[in-house]
C-alpha cells in the first residue's frame, strides 16, 4: 500500500475516465490519496439541454464515476464549459495554487499541450495547471501530462507506433483495472460513450497501458513504470 497523493487537473466530466481511467483506478486501488479538480460541469455536452440541466446530469455522472475509480474527491472550480480560455488568469491561479497547497499533492496530471483533442478548455487548462504548480513549489512533487496515444484505442500490448513528444514517458500498467475503466466511462452516459457493453468483453479491447510525460522536474531521459517518484525507472521497448 502506499500513501501518496494525486491531484489531477481537467477540464470537462469524462475527461478522467477516457484517458486515464485505469491510471486512477490503479493507484486508488493501491492506497493512494486521488483528488480530482475539474474546471467545469460539462455545461455545453449535451445536445438540447440547458447549462443548467446539463452541468446537473454530468455533475452525477461524474460523481458516480469517481466513485467507481475510487476517487477521494471531486472539486469543480466553477468555470463554463467553452469559456476557460477567457476566464481571469489571476484569479483561476489562485485557485489552483490553494488547491495545491491544500492537498499537498506527490504528483499532478493535466492535459498536454495539445489537449489531446484540442478542445480550448483543454490548452486552457493545461496552462493554468503547468503554471500554477511552477507558482506553488511543491516540495518533490512530479508535474505529468496525459500523453496523446493510438494505444489507448488498442489492445493489449501495443505500444504506441508515433513517438510521444515531450519529456521522459511514463507507461503505466493498467491490465487490471479495465473492467474499472470501463464501467467509469458507461458512467458518463449522456456523452454516448464507446465501449457501451458488458465491461468485462468491452475491456478487452482497451490498451494495457496509458501514458503519461514527465513535465516537472525536467530529469532523466529514462522511461517510468510508476507515477510517484519511488517507481522504478526502465527504459522503454524500440518505438515506444
Ligand atoms: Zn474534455
Amino acid at each position: 500500500m502506499m500513501n501518496g497523493t494525486l491531484l489531477v487537473v481537467l477540464a470537462h466530466p469524462d475527461d478522467e475516465s477516457f484517458p486515464m481511467g485505469g491510471t486512477l483506478a490503479k493507484y486508488a486501488m493501491r492506497g493512494a490519496r486521488v483528488e480530482l479538480v475539474c474546471a467545469t460541469r460539462g455545461e455545453a455536452g449535451i445536445p438540447g439541454k440547458s447549462p443548467v440541466e446539463a452541468a446537473q446530469i454530468r455533475e452525477r455522472e461524474l460523481r458516480a464515476a469517481a466513485n467507481v475509480l475510487g476517487l477521494a474527491g471531486v472539486r469543480f472550480l466553477g468555470y463554463q464549459d467553452g469559456q476557460l480560455a477567457t476566464a481571469n488568469p489571476d484569479y483561476v491561479l489562485t485557485q489552483l495554487v490553494t488547491l495545491m497547497w491544500e492537498t499537498r499533492p506527490d504528483v499532478v496530471i493535466t492535459f498536454g499541450p495539445d489537449g489531446i483533442s484540442g478542445h480550448p478548455d483543454h490548452i486552457a487548462i493545461h496552462h493554468f495547471t503547468t503554471q500554477a504548480f511552477d507558482r506553488a513549489k511543491l516540495t518533490g512533487a512530479r508535474l505529468f501530462y496525459i500523453a496523446p496515444s493510438e494505444a489507448t484505442r488498442q489492445g493489449c500490448g501495443v505500444t504506441p507506433s508515433s513517438k510521444i513528444a515531450g519529456g521522459p514517458v511514463a507507461a503505466i500498467d493498467v491490465n487490471e483495472y479495465l473492467v474499472t475503466k470501463v464501467r467509469a466511462m458507461q458512467c458518463h452516459a449522456s456523452q454516448n460513450p464507446p465501449f457501451s457493453g458488458p465491461p468485462e468483453e468491452e475491456a478487452q479491447r482497451l490498451a494495457c497501458h496509458e501514458y503519461f510525460t514527465l513535465a516537472r522536474p525536467v530529469a532523466s531521459q529514462k522511461g517510468l513504470t510508476d507515477l510517484f517518484a519511488f517507481g522504478a525507472a526502465v527504459s522503454l521497448p524500440q518505438g515506444g
